[in-house]
């Protein structure tokens, strides 16, 4: 049985991707600064803290053994006119969003390259591909992020390792509906829905089984790609 690793996996898409990767018959760690102290399968740590990491991987490791998947879907949004954006907000957006990727991966890798098979999935944004007025350094994390995500694939394709990126657009979670509480999205889901080709807002079960086949055995053959799962909202 494979021991994956989901980092934002108590809220939103995260959350989707440990259940579905657990009924998937994985082994499921799901590690966030929000894991709730009752579910045994959730792991406190923040993803920007290399120390905690170690901490819950080291637990992660002795009770379900060595990672060889790993999904990155902790995130945080922002939303400023650039002017205004000071420069502790921008490095904060990015110190999650990028950093907290790369100490992830770095915390994970050994396991991988040892077991000479492993799956990279990051879970970066569709406002990568298009742009976003006033998330400008949530767009920079994200286009790194996938940057990051071609480099890796090409450097770890000969360890048996996949890397792959899912940039999702409008998904149903708490952090769609705190930017729509707060107006900050242009408008209403609902009235994006109405933009959105196949007329619905996602789910993040939609990111859940894009992420379960990238993750399969089936999926080997593909790495380095930007797969956009946003109802046709991004071509
Ligand atoms: P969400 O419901 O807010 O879930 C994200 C989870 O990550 C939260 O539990 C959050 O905790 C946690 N987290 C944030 N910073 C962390 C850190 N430093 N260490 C550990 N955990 C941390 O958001 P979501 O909508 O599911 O988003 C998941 C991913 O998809 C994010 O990377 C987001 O950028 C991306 N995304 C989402 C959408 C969308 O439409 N929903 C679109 C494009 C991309 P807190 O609640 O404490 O922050």
């Amino acid at each position: 049985m494979k021991t994956a690793v989901v980092t934002g996996g108590a809220s939103g898409i995260g959350l989707a991707i440990a259940q579905r990767l657990r009924s998937d018959g994985f082994h499921v760690a799901a590690l966030d600064r929000n894991a709730s102290a009752g579910d045994d399968s959730a792991y406190r740590a923040d993803v920007t803290d290399p120390d905690s990491l170690a901490a819950a991987l080291g637990t992660i490791r002795e009770k379900l053994g060595p990672v060889t998947v790993l999904v990155n879907a902790a995130g945080v949004d922002g939303f400023k006119r650039f002017q205004n954006i000071d420069f502790a907000e921008w490095k904060r957006v990015i110190e999650v969003n990028l950093h907290g990727v790369f100490h992830t991966i770095q915390a994970v890798l050994p396991d991988m390259v040892e077991a000479g098979w492993g799956r990279i999935v990051n879970i970066s944004s569709s406002s990568a591909q298009s742009g976003q007025p006033f998330m400008s350094h949530y767009v920079s994390s994200k286009s790194a992020v996938n940057g990051l995500t071609k480099s890796l694939a090409l450097e770890l394709g000969p360890s048996g390792i996949t890397v792959n990126a899912v940039p999702p657009g409008f998904i149903d979670t708490p952090m769609l509906r705190r930017s729509e509480e707060r107006r900050l999205l242009g408008g209403t889901v609902e009235d994006h829905i109405q933009r959105t080709p196949v007329r619905r807002v996602g789910t993040p079960e939609d990111i859940a089984a894009t992420c379960a086949f990238l993750i399969s055995e089936e999926a080997g053959y593909i790495t380095g790609q930007i797969i956009g799962v946003n109802g046709g909202r991004n071509t």
